[in-house]
Formats: C-alpha cells, structure tokens, sequence
C-alpha cells in the first residue's frame, strides 16, 4: 500500500479514537445535563459547546501535525527507493559523479575529488512543509479554524430543530386537551414520537449521528486533502533539487471514479511524455487538484546518465 495512504488511515484510526469519542461523550454529557426544559438553548449550553469544540480543534491539529512530522521522512524515503531503483549504481551527469549511498540513504557527488552529501535526509530537513503553508497564504489552523466554527454552528442547528418540533407537538397537544375539557382524549402515536424530539436523550441520539455521520465526513475530506498537500508538495520539492530529474509524472490513482480535471493532468503533453512536466511546472506545485484526490506523483529521470563503469 501507499504510504500516503497508510498515514490517511493511521489518521482516521486516531480521528476516530483520540479526538471523535471524546467530543461525542462531552457533547452527550451536555445535552443530558442541559435538559432543555423550556425548548431554548440557554446561552450556558452556546458557551460550553464553544469550548468542547475547541479542544476537539485542537486534538484534531495536534494528531495533522504529528501526521506531518511522519511525512516529513516517510516522503524522502519513499522517493530514495524510487530513485534508487531507477539509477544506476554509479552514474555521471554532466561533467559531474554522482553515487547512490543504499545504505545510508543518501545521494553524494564528487566535488574536486571529493565524495560529498548531495542529498540526505538531514540535508533535506531544511525544506518545511510548515513554510508552504505560510506562502499559500492560508495556515493550517485557519484552514481547520473555519470548520470549527460551523461544527459549533451544525450542532446547535441539530438541537434547535428537535426543540422546535417538541414544542409544537407539545402546543398541539395543549390545543386537543382544550377541546376535549370535559372528556377522556387519546393523543395520537405520532404526536406522541414528536413530543419526544425535545427529550434530551432523543436530542442526543440527533446530534450523535451528526458527529458520526456528517462532521466526520467533513474533518476526515479536510485531512485527506492536507496530508496529500503536504505529500505531494513535499514530494515535488525533493525532485527539485536533483539535476538529472528531467520531469514529474501526475498519475491516477487506481480508485479514479470518474473523469475531472486530472484525467487532463495525467494526459496532458508538454513535449516530455504524456503527463510529465518540468519540477518546477507542476500543477498546483503536485496538490490535490479537488478534495479527495489520490492521484500520486513519479520521478522521470534525464536519459543522458551514463554510468561512469562506461567511461
Ligand atoms: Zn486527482
């Protein structure tokens, strides 16, 4: 499996577990304790939600950044062994040497007789995936932030509706008893169900479907595209600092619904092959082109390597 895509999953397993579960308990818990008895949402209850909601945002970044510290390495890794498959043992691109360090994952070049580290892992820690964020403009948490304030916004939308169909069953129900003063009156199934809808314990099962279902599907699209940014971007900045890497190839991922936009980045020719462009001409410098994008990058390599056994 990719490891991209095993980082997306480690993800949703830690989404899951360490910040999914505790929101619900702590929004449950409010409910029940709130109680709603008048069919209003008092302001203590806008309160605490607002701070629930916050500490779920912060568990949310802290497991992205971890997640980000991971691809860091993994990115260099994944993309040594691709390149190592590719090169030949010893090789010489223009006028310089170049050798492939197997075991201590490193590229070196030969600098007026001497071996030195061209590429490393530590070498390749100055580029931060964290700057990206900063040029695009828009930091992570602002990206994260936005969503924050509507899952605050959604839940308290949940509540009200359950709130206001309980309180018209309940006016409704007030009305029948009224005309019926003086005899015994049966208050129908229904109305009985939607009396219910204020219960605290209904209103909980209302918001805990929300939390599982929807906002769930939402944090999870945001991550997906967050860790495929930095994979890609990272991916492509690596490529970027080896001469004799000619192009970046944009793939489909196998899981490819239907056509969009990449069919058009994964075919398009600019004179290197069919979906390969120049390292520094990469669309969306290799993010996501939409959320939910797989599509995955390779390196093409210039064919003027020869292999200095040859020379
Ligand atoms: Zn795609």
């Amino acid at each position: 499996m990719r490891t991209d895509i095993k980082l997306m999953k480690q993800f949703e397993k830690y989404y899951n577990e360490e910040v999914m579960q505790p929101f619900l308990r702590a929004v449950i818990d409010l409910i029940r304790s709130t109680g709603f008895k008048r069919y209003v949402i008092p302001r203590s209850f806008k309160k605490r939600l607002g701070v629930i909601t916050k500490q779920w945002l912060k568990k949310y970044e802290k497991g992205l950044i971890s997640i980000f510290d991971v691809i860091n390495e993994e990115v260099y890794y994944t993309w040594f062994e691709e390149l190592q498959k590719q090169l030949p043992r010893q090789f010489r691109y223009k006028n310089s040497e170049y050798l492939v360090d197997k075991q201590k994952k490193r590229i070196l070049k030969k600098v007026s007789g001497r071996w030195l580290v061209h590429i490393s892992l530590v070498k390749r820690a100055t580029f931060d995936i964290w700057k990206y964020y900063e040029v695009d403009g828009l930091k992570l948490s602002d990206r994260i932030w936005k969503v924050s304030k509507q899952v605050a916004k959604d839940i308290q939308k949940q509540v009200m509706l359950s709130l206001q169909t309980g309180m018209s069953a309940r006016k409704l129900r007030d009305q029948i008893l009224k005309l019926a003063e003086q005899q015994p009156v049966e208050i129908p199934k229904w109305l009985q169900e939607q009396l219910k809808s204020a219960d605290p314990d209904t209103i909980a099962k209302v918001v805990e479907k929300y939390i599982q279902k929807k906002q769930k599907y939402n944090a999870m699209r945001i991550a997906r595209t967050e860790i495929q940014r930095a994979w890609r971007v990272s991916y492509v900045e690596q490529a970027k600092k080896l001469p004799f890497v000619k192009g970046i190839k944009w793939n489909l991922s196998k899981s490819h619904p239907e056509k969009d936009i990449c069919d058009e980045y994964a075919t398009a020719n600019m004179g290197l092959g069919p979906g390969v462009y120049p390292p520094d001409a990469v669309p969306h410098n290799g993010a996501p082109a939409h959320p939910h994008c797989l599509c995955y990058l390779t390196t093409v390599l210039d064919e003027n390597i020869i292999p200095s056994e040859n020379k």
